[in-house]
């Protein structure tokens, strides 16, 4: 295994078990010249493949971590703090220590919930690993070429781990892999196959398209603001913007709701929130759902939703995109709050991770302020404890959100 140098100084961060190695850190890789003053390490030709396990040491060669190489901003995903070989004993003991956080938290070997996220990167010290689970059938998801690499052996100590609770892993990285790395990965099963994609959410039925659906087929993470959603909803007449399957508007309607609107912009998401409607109120014509624009519908709609839910894709991508983000997080709010109902409950959220708590917030306030409206904060939200935040890689956080009361 190839050994990285860091620079003087730049274990700092290693030491704190902060898992990223970037690429201004490094001095030299094995006995590789430094790069001279004012000269940049070639990456690509320093004999490390992307993907291969490499060590990570001080300055002195004291030892700090070992990862995955990749060429980029960050160059080493670190997953052992430990000399320790990453072998499938490894990814078993990793897989073992994510699922009892899931049994302990309620989400796994509960009857009434097959759906839940296993592995969340960093925040269960796999970056650059998804897993999320759908009943029988995992699907898997790697953000690095190192992930990708490993993934027969992941996908093997998967099954081992989940002792009969799995059948099936899917591995759908087609998007999600650096496309510089030039992989040509097609999406398709590891292990198993299956046509069988219902699966379960706190006593709710889902259809998940793992196939050509968003992320890994469902937005997993929403799981615990649905629930308390479901409980403002009693004859409240919903309108849920940026549906996508639904999952919001199914609680909703069990939550005992007057009407549930459903909009989203792509015709597909439309007809999978109908067909979740179908699946669990099967002909109840409280539910209606539109292929449109949000900011179109929330402009030409009536005042007669008091309950409102704003869960849009991110549109702060990147720092660089923030400002333009945060008009957009405030002109939505804004249209909202301008046609909510008095009494009304708005829960809106942002899933950039670029953008901050204080700064949704403040985008929050500023709609508020410009609607003329008063509002008290009953709830702030985040995303659910299987999306869980490694302490020391405080970047993990992403899903923010706010229930609004509007006088
Ligand atoms: N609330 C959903 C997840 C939303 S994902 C859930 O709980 O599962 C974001 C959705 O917004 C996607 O389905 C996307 O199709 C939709 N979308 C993106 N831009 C839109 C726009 N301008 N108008 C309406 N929908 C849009």
């Amino acid at each position: 295994m190839k050994t990285v140098y860091l620079k003087k100084g730049k274990e700092d961060s290693l030491l704190r078990f902060h898992p990223w190695v970037f690429s201004g850190a490094v001095h030299h890789i094995d006995n590789q010249r430094p790069a001279q003053p004012g000269q940049q390490l070639d990456f690509r030709h320093c004999g490390i493949e992307e993907g291969e396990m490499v060590r990570v040491a001080d300055a002195n060669g004291k030892f700090l971590a070992v990862g995955h190489w990749q060429i980029g901003s960050i160059v080493v995903r670190v997953l052992s703090f430990c000399d320790e070989p990453i072998v499938a004993q490894f990814w078993k003991n990793r897989l073992q220590v994510a699922l009892d956080a899931r049994i302990a938290i309620g989400v796994a070997d509960n009857p009434a919930n097959d759906t839940y996220r296993l592995v969340h990167g960093e925040g269960d010290n796999l970056p650059g690993l998804v897993i999320d689970v759908y009943g029988k059938t995992a699907v898997m998801q790697a953000h690095s070429v190192g992930m990708h690499t490993d993934r027969l052996t992941i996908a093997q100590a998967l099954i081992e781990v989940m002792d009969g609770r799995l059948e099936n892993v899917y591995y759908k990285s087609e998007t999600t892999l650096p496309y510089k790395a030039e992989l040509g990965q097609e999406n398709g099963f590891l292990i198993g196959q299956t046509n069988e994609n219902i699966a379960l959410e706190n006593g709710l039925k889902f259809h998940i398209d793992w196939f050509r659906g968003q992320k890994t087929g469902f937005f997993v993470d929403q799981r615990d603001n649905r629930s308390l959603l479901e409980h403002y909803s009693k004859g409240r007449r919903v309108l849920n913007m940026f549906c996508y399957t639904g999952g919001f508007s199914v609680y909703s309607m069990r939550g005992g709701a007057e009407l549930v609107h459903s909009v989203d912009s792509s015709a597909k998401a439309v007809e999978l929130v109908n067909r979740n409607i179908e699946l669990n109120f099967p002909g109840d014509s409280r539910h209606k759902a539109f292929a449109e624009d949000a900011f179109k519908f929330l402009d030409e709609m009536g005042d007669g939703y008091d309950l409102i839910i704003l869960d849009p894709p991110a549109f702060a991508k990147h720092k660089d995109a923030l400002r333009h983000a945060l008009k957009g997080y405030t002109k939505i709010n804004q249209k909202a709050l301008e046609k909510i109902r008095p009494g009304g409950i708005l829960f809106t959220f942002s899933c950039s991770q670029a953008v901050s708590k204080e700064q949704f917030r403040t985008a929050v306030f500023t709609a508020c302020a410009l609607a003329g409206r008063r509002a008290r904060i009953l709830h702030q939200l985040h995303q659910p404890a299987d999306h869980p935040i490694n302490i020391y890689h405080p970047e993990g956080e992403y899903l923010k959100g706010l229930v609004l009361y509007i006088e």
